[in-house]
């Protein structure tokens, strides 16, 4: 298969040709990244028209209830395409522990306006993260013009989404604070909407007022540079209340950052964070996968741990290992 192939392929919407493009990106072969980071340059011109949603909540609060239910509600009531993908670094081992298992999602699995992936599997959040933002990227090469990134609520994944995202949505439970519910004050901060989920039944009434509770304390935090204050609403992936209204509010808020600016601005602010982050990522791997830092490592270490070494030295005799090493590297490439 060709690059271009492939490109084509996405461009129409072909959705194996999308699947096989991800699994691409999430290869650790060279010749397999050197393949999806040539298919990334050229989808890169058709990015950028979609909805980025970022989606969390601790395990239990109905996340995967309320995909399906809202993602279908925007497939089948707002003709919107939708592709869902997701951030757990939990799953390093067992692949894809959030979104694995399809029959959670049943109606989107199955809906031709869907498109849903499970979490890659690696051995850093960083390398998770990146590759859920270049599938991202392609999933909008692909015409979705909805995307929505699922994490679990319960530490630095939420910072790695909401780094990707324009727009992030926590889910609560009715009754319990936050603290109990394991979300940090931080991830509070950074939703722009807080759904109580499960409002309905008996728990109605529990759900207003922990809306109401959580509308209060949206609005002692300092006002966004977006412009848009955060809101607080009750919904039910269960009987589907909710879902429009919380459409309108995304519609509202989109309306508003554009035309502010900030929406583009963040974007714009987003792809420079992510350069720098994936140069300090590659550079790290690079240096502890350098065969000069491998072989010495341990016994640095150890003449430290010994107190032999002042670590500051330490650092320093791997670092000119390092760049011993990598020298001709360096000076073939300014040759070019
Ligand atoms: P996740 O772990 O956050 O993805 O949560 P799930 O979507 O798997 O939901 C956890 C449990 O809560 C399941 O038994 C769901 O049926 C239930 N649930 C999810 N959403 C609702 C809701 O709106 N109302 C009620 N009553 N139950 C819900």
């Amino acid at each position: 298969m060709t690059v271009n192939a492939y490109v084509d392929g996405i461009r129409q919407g072909d959705r194996v040709l999308l699947s096989r493009a991800i699994t691409l990106i999430e290869s650790a072969r060279s010749e397999h990244q050197q393949i999806a980071r040539e298919i990334l340059e050229k989808c890169l011109p058709y990015t950028g028209n979609s909805l980025r949603i970022g989606i969390t909540g601790s395990p239990g609060v109905g996340k995967s209830s309320f995909i399906e239910t809202f993602g279908s509600w925007l497939t089948n009531e707002q003709d919107r395409k939708l592709a869902v993908l997701a951030i757990d670094p939990t799953s390093q081992v067992s692949r894809g522990s959030i979104l694995g298992d399809k029959t959670r999602m049943e109606k989107l699995s199955s809906d031709p306006n869907a498109f849903i992936r499970p979490s890659p599997a690696g051995d850093s959040l960083g390398g998770v993260a990146a590759r859920t933002r270049e599938a991202m990227l392609l999933c909008e090469a692909a015409g979705f013009d909805t995307l929505f990134i699922e994490t679990v609520g319960v530490g630095q994944s939420e910072v790695a989404v909401h780094g990707m995202v324009d727009f992030f949505l926590l889910l609560l439970l009715p009754g319990a604070g936050d603290e109990l519910q394991g979300i940090k004050r931080g991830i509070v901060e950074m939703a722009d909407l807080i759904a109580i989920n499960k409002a309905d039944g008996d728990n109605i009434e529990p759900a207003k007022t922990a809306r109401q509770e959580y509308a209060r304390a949206l609005h002692l935090f300092p006002p966004k540079n977006s412009g848009w204050s955060p809101k607080a609403v009750t919904c039910s992936a269960l009987s589907s209340d909710g879902m429009a209204a919380i459409w309108d509010l995304l519609i509202d808020f989109q309306k508003i950052t554009k035309e502010t600016g900030w929406f583009l601005q963040n974007r714009k602010e987003q792809s420079k964070r992510w350069l720098h982050e994936q140069l300090e990522h590659e550079l790290k791997r690079l240096f502890f996968s350098n065969e000069n830092v491998r072989q010495n490592i341990k016994s640095i270490e150890q003449a430290v741990v010994a107190g032999k070494m002042p670590a500051v030295n330490g650092v320093g005799e791997l670092l000119a290992l390092f760049t011993q090493s990598s020298l001709p590297v360096v000076k073939e490439n300014q040759k070019d």
